[in-house]
């Protein structure tokens, strides 16, 4: 089987055949690699971790930093929220139905591609509302000013404001 050439897709096999075997993983994925996940960001996704075989089950641990470049789902102000987050999964080369867990990683050719799994991770990691600050006023629904900056003055009494 041909195999495709990214930098961050790994062969996974000699370390699922050996108990013990480690393999400890430092890198950094690019900018455009994480724009193409949809998440660009100001510092890079940096991790550090292990790929280690324990018993015969295969875990990766990892630590990840970064700064994704976000804006504020209410005003669009840029919000730069950093994520130091631990990550783990067990990697396996066969779903079983019990196992449709995000928890669980599928490599069904042996080869984990670790941007896919560190975008994924990242993504899911975001809170599912980004705001510039608890109380932020939003654009204007009238005139689409700023109003955290400015008091634009606008009669919003008649619009039902519809923050998701
Ligand atoms: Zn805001
Ligand atoms: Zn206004």
């Amino acid at each position: 089987m041909q195999e495709l050439s990214s930098e961050y897709r790994i062969s996974i096999r000699s370390l699922l055949l050996r108990p013990d075997e480690k393999k400890t993983l430092s890198l950094e994925i690019d900018a455009e690699t994480a724009e193409s996940y949809g998440l660009p960001c100001v510092k890079l996704p940096r991790l550090e971790g292990l790929l280690e075989n324990r018993a015969g089950v295969l875990m990766l641990n990892y630590q990840m930093s970064c700064v994704p470049a976000l804006e504020c789902d209410r005003c669009l102000a840029p919000v730069e929220m950093p994520v130091e987050e631990e990550f783990s999964h067990v990697i396996v080369t066969e779903t079983a139905s019990e196992q449709n867990d995000a928890e669980y990683l599928l490599a069904p050719d042996a080869m984990l591609d670790l941007a896919e799994v560190a975008m994924t991770d990242l993504r899911l990691s975001m809170p599912t509302k980004i705001l510039c600050s608890p109380d932020c006023r939003g654009l204007c629904p009238v005139c689409g000013q700023n109003r955290n900056l400015t008091d634009c003055g606008c009669d919003t009494g008649d619009i039902t404001l519809s923050y998701q």
